[in-house]
């Protein structure tokens, strides 16, 4: 969890407040920036997990920036929620049209807003919501970072961790080593790939005999699967 950054894009101090309060309550870290020019910035230098995006900003709409980071092939996927005080019909399905996955509209819960980003992570990116996760005899639990097996807790390096995480909440999907950098290890980490193996490796060594979970499928990658 502490690897779900949120990033909020909004200038008014109180909302920033009252956003970044409620997420960090549910265990996200959040970014605020107060403007579009400074939210492309920090995609750019980290892409953060999902986008909480005010449509009145004092440089440009917030419209703007969805549409630049929805026509961009690195960050076209990252979740944004449109945070505003407009309310008119027109206006979310414009912001729906540029790509928003989601609306909340001003004045919002603190729930409501807990409740909409749950959602879209789970959706989205199903490796940063706080649900356990299962495959065969593994269980992992997000939100307090532990793996059982046979109901055995077991001992787990960070890494592992992370890239069994993201195998159990994609499973039967392959995946190459450059997507597994990107998507485990960040967009922006200069790792070389023959480090993806050595992580499996060790992973399957904790998986012990549920390590045929994850296959190797050659000369692409890896893919969890629980099929014989
Ligand atoms: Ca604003």
């Amino acid at each position: 969890m502490a690897d779900t950054t949120i990033l909020i894009v909004e200038d008014e101090p109180a909302i920033v407040e009252l956003v970044s309060f409620t997420l960090k309550a549910a265990g996200w870290n959040t970014v605020a920036v107060g403007s579009t020019g400074e939210a492309w910035e920090f995609i750019q230098r980290r892409t953060p997990q999902l986008i909480l995006l005010d449509w009145m900003l004092p440089d440009q709409s917030g419209l703007r920036l969805l549409s630049k980071i929805r026509s961009d092939r690195q960050f076209n996927e990252i979740p944004v929620i449109m945070l505003t005080a407009k309310s008119m019909e027109e206006d979310k399905i414009a912001g729906l049209d540029h790509g928003a996955d989601d609306y909340v509209t001003k004045p919002f819960s603190p729930r409501e807003l807990t409740a909409r980003v749950k959602a879209l992570l789970r959706r989205k990116a199903p490796e940063h919501s706080q649900t356990a996760l299962t495959a065969g005899p593994v269980i992992l639990d997000p939100v307090s970072c532990t793996v059982r097996i046979h109901d055995q807790k077991v001992e787990i390096g960070h890494a592992e961790y992370k890239l069994l995480k993201f195998f159990m909440a994609h499973p039967e999907r392959v995946f190459s080593r450059s997507q597994l950098l990107d998507k485990v290890w960040g967009d922006h980490v200069v790792i070389e790939e023959r480090t993806v193996d050595v992580h499996v490796l060790r992973l399957r060594k904790v998986l012990k005999n549920a390590e045929n979970l994850i296959r190797t499928v050659r000369s692409v990658g890896y893919m969890l699967s629980e099929k014989p």
